[in-house]
């Protein structure tokens, strides 16, 4: 159970024929709340912009309250998302004033756009952005829209501007928008690091683009799917859909936690034609495999996934070890934050909160706990701590996601080499702090393999060090060695 955040969810739908889409958007973002809880917002375009925005999950919607929604957000295009803050202020006022889409409108000028990512070269580009259109908020989506917006200006020209763009900002955004004529658009930074999909409808009257194909499933707009390319754009107006390839780089680096932890296991991500699922019940069989190999079935009598997104794994190495499965860890469904998309406070309350302990179950038991991954280890200890006070006699703690050593600077909330546990520790020494009997972790030539992609399509940098992208790399370097020296580190370290 990752104690981990990602930014959010994006979703965008054209219909041709001119009909209502708030029922997509809608939709698309119920199926994606689980990529940010904090807050949503739609816009909606018929010759005019509607918006709507609202802190907290996207509500759940009688079909009388939809039609009002219909008639409140009008028109045949719309974008939306969902999300929580990676950057920016943590105080209520700032998380609704960057609740997205954003809008840029200067004079008769406009531009919306939905983004899931963030910038690492923020710095720089708000002293470039600030020297024409004053930066009002905190958040990378206002930076991004606005160097897209004075890049419009400039050029006239949307692939163009995006072009610039994707040159000019690193880091991660898979970005949905609108423009003041009503055309909608989609781009991916070169490296494509955070997921999105298109799909249409079978008679291709309705487009819809998702971070997550589960949007398009629940919409059933899951024909002809496929990805948008990392550096690509799709423009669609009335009568065209154009997907231009403007910046090509052979690395890709689509986020690897997305197969360990962030997507819906029932989404496909980046043409593996594979579900989430399938790769997470394989990781849950390698890491059986490591366990037979060591000699450690023997110790074990049970095997206990943490929910829910270590349920499939789980499955998998009960398979392949023959072990018992038993879902003895239950989460409460409406304690509905994960642990990572609070603040520190509010985040120790909720992990005591968030699962139940079936406790004849693990009482006197050998256990092979499995789980997603362990950032902080507040999470695992927690659990640990409940388990053990249940009666469990041992547990052997099995992870899916190789260990975490270095920081994300492309939306993921784990800003700090001194807040991850596996920066200096090794497996052992980890397994003493959070109170297990042994951890083990998949390793990392299993995880690349499973996936299927190949190392050069992945973002592998918080598991290696490595980063794929060149200020990244430098920030990290720089700040391992004050950590190294024992100097404290900013919470967002490229501030
Ligand atoms: S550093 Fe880790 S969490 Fe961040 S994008 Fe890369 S793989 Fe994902």
């Amino acid at each position: 159970m990752a104690d981990l955040k990602e930014a959010c969810g994006v979703f965008g739908v054209y219909d041709f024929k001119g009909e209502s889409i708030f029922p997509y958007v809608y939709w698309g973002l119920v199926s994606q709340n689980h990529r940010g809880h904090q807050s949503h917002g739609l816009i909606t375009y018929n010759g005019d912009f509607h918006a709507h925005k609202a802190l907290g999950l996207v509500p759940r919607m009688r079909s009388r309250k939809m039609r009002k929604w219909m008639t409140n957000l009008p028109g045949s295009i719309g974008i939306g998302n969902v999300r929580y803050t990676t950057s920016g202020n943590m105080d209520r006022a700032s998380l609704y004033k960057d609740i997205q889409p954003t809008v840029v409108e200067i004079g008769t000028n406009r531009i919306a756009i939905s983004y899931n990512g963030n910038i690492v070269n923020a710095v720089q580009l708000h002293e470039e952005i600030n020297k024409s259109i004053k930066i009002e908020g905190t958040s990378d989506t206002e930076l991004l829209c606005k160097k897209l917006y004075l890049e419009l200006e400039k050029s006239k020209d949307l692939s163009k501007a995006v072009k610039k763009c994707i040159e000019d900002v690193e880091g991660a955004y898979s970005t949905i928008g609108i423009t003041g004529d009503g055309e909608l658009f989609a781009f991916r930074d070169s490296l494509g690091i955070k997921p999105l999909c298109i799909g249409f409808s079978e008679d291709k009257e309705i487009v819809a683009i998702s971070s997550e194909s589960v949007g398009l499933d629940i919409n059933g707009l899951d024909c002809f799917k496929d990805e948008v390319k990392p550096g690509e754009l799709i423009r669609i107006t009335s009568n065209s859909i154009r997907r231009e390839q403007l910046v090509e780089q052979e690395r890709k680096a689509l986020c690897s936690f997305e197969f360990a932890y962030f997507s819906r296991p029932d989404s496909m991500l980046n043409g593996t034609k594979k579900y989430v699922y399938e790769i997470r019940k394989d990781f849950g069989r390698n890491l059986g495999k490591t366990c037979e190999q060591s000699g450690g079935i023997g110790n074990l009598e049970v095997v206990i996934p943490v929910p829910e997104t270590a349920n499939d794994a789980g499955y998998g190495f009960h398979e392949e070890t023959g072990l018992p499965l038993d879902l003895a860890l239950r989460r409460h469904r409406y304690v509905t934050d994960r642990a990572f998309i609070t603040m520190p406070r509010e985040r120790s309350n909720i992990l005591g909160k968030k699962i139940n302990i079936l406790g004849d179950r693990v009482s006197g038991k050998r256990i092979a706990l499995i789980d997603d991954s362990i950032v902080r280890g507040d999470t695992t200890k927690n659990v640990i701590q409940k388990m053990k006070a249940s009666g469990a006699k041992e547990i052997h703690i099995y992870i899916t996601f190789p260990k975490i050593i270095s920081p994300c600077f492309y939306g993921v909330d784990m800003a700090t080499f001194g807040e991850l546990i596996g920066t200096k520790r090794e497996p052992s020494e980890i397994a003493e702090m959070i109170g297990a009997e042994s951890l083990t972790y998949q390793n990392l030539e299993d995880f690349i393999r499973t996936i299927g992609l190949g190392e050069k399509a992945l973002c592998l940098a918080c598991i290696t060090g490595k980063y794929p992208t060149p200020i990244a790399q430098k920030i990290a370097d720089e700040k391992r060695t004050e950590f190294e020296k024992g100097t404290v580190e900013k919470k967002r370290i490229y501030e």
